[in-house]
C-alpha cells in the first residue's frame, strides 16, 4: 500500500497509555501491568474477506468492527474481560491509506466501550484479499473463566437472545455479550459456556464433546429471530431450521446447574452422548449442521 509508514505514523497518534497500559504501541513490544490474582486469558480470531464479509458490500469499519468483535464475543463466552488486543492486517496492493485508516477505526470502535486498547500488530500488503486478524488478551477480573468443560446431567441450557437468519445483517453488527457474561456468571451457578459462532446445534455439540454428556433441545423454546423468519420467506427453509443450524448469532450459550431467570431456557443436559431435539412427534436426532462460515 502507498503511504504505508503513514498508516503505521497515524496509528501511533491514536495510542494511549492507560490503567493497564504501561506503554503502548510504537516501540517494539507494549508493555501492560498485570495484576497478580488475574489470570491471563488469550485468544485469536481471523477473519477472510470471501469467507466472514464481502469488501465489495461491507465497509472497511464493519469489518474492522467485526474482527474485533469476534474475540470480544470469546471474551464473553468465558466471562472475562478483555484487556488489549493486537491486530495484523494483509492488505489488498490497491488500498489505500483511507480505507487502512477506516479498518482501523472499526476495530477501536469495537474495542474501546470495553475499554480494550489496541496495543500493536503489523501491517503489509499482498496481491490478494484482505486478511485481518485479532489477538486477545483479557483477564479473568474476580470471575473463574468458564470453560466448556463442566456441563453435567440436569444441568438446564439456556440461550441469552433469538437465533437465526445473522447472514441478513446481525452477523456484522453484532455486540458482544461481555456484560451479559459476567453478570450471569456472578449471579448463577454456570457450569460451561460458549458464544454462539458456528450455530447453536454444532457449538452445543462442542459443549457435550468436551463435558462428556448429551443435550436434549426442545424445539419449541428455542427463541426464533425475527431474521430467521424473513430469511425463511426467502428460501422456505423453516425458521427453526435456522435458529438451530445458523451461525453467527453471537448470543451466549451456557449450562447452569441451578434456576436461571435472565436468559431463555432451550433443553437439558444429558447423561450419555449425542444431541437430541424434542418435538410434537417426540425425540429426535439433532444434527450439527452448524454453518460452514460462508457469506
Ligand atoms: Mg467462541
Amino acid at each position: 500500500m502507498p503511504g504505508e509508514s503513514d498508516f503505521i505514523n497515524w496509528i501511533r497518534t491514536q495510542q494511549r497509555s492507560g490503567q493497564n497500559i504501561i506503554l503502548p504501541a510504537g516501540d517494539d513490544l507494549a508493555i501492560l501491568r498485570w495484576s497478580s490474582d488475574d489470570l491471563l486469558v488469550a485468544g485469536v480470531d481471523q477473519v477472510l474477506d470471501g469467507v466472514h464479509f464481502d469488501s465489495s458490500k461491507h465497509t472497511p469499519r464493519s469489518i474492522g468492527q467485526k474482527v474485533m468483535n469476534r474475540n470480544l464475543s470469546d471474551c464473553a463466552a468465558m466471562a472475562c474481560l478483555p484487556v488489549a488486543a493486537l491486530a495484523t492486517v494483509a492488505l489488498p496492493a490497491n488500498c489505500n491509506l483511507s480505507y487502512a485508516k477506516e479498518l482501523y477505526l472499526g476495530l477501536k470502535s469495537a474495542a474501546d466501550p470495553f475499554d480494550c486498547a489496541i496495543i500493536g500488530g503489523d501491517t503489509a500488503s499482498w496481491p490478494h484479499p484482505l486478511a485481518f486478524t485479532v489477538t486477545i488478551l483479557a483477564r479473568s477480573a474476580g470471575i473463574q473463566p468458564i470453560t466448556r468443560r463442566h456441563a453435567r446431567p440436569g444441568d438446564a441450557i439456556y440461550v441469552t437472545g433469538p437465533l437465526g437468519g445473522s447472514i441478513l445483517g446481525r452477523h456484522m453488527t453484532f455486540s458482544p455479550r461481555i456484560h451479559e457474561a459476567r453478570d450471569l456468571a456472578t449471579r448463577f451457578p454456570l457450569t460451561a459456556m460458549i458464544d454462539l459462532s458456528d450455530g447453536l446445534s454444532r457449538d452445543l455439540a462442542h459443549i457435550c464433546q468436551q463435558s462428556g454428556v448429551g443435550a436434549i433441545v426442545e424445539s419449541s423454546l428455542v427463541p426464533i429471530h425475527p431474521d430467521a423468519i424473513e430469511l425463511s420467506r426467502q428460501d422456505h427453509r423453516p425458521p427453526l431450521q435456522h435458529a438451530l443450524h445458523d451461525g453467527e448469532d453471537y448470543e451466549l450459550l451456557f449450562t447452569c446447574s441451578g434456576p436461571c431467570d435472565s436468559a431463555i431456557r432451550i433443553g437439558r443436559i444429558t447423561a450419555g452422548q449425542g444431541l437430541q431435539l424434542q418435538t410434537d412427534q417426540g425425540l429426535q436426532p439433532l444434527p450439527s449442521l452448524g454453518w460452514q462460515h460462508s457469506i
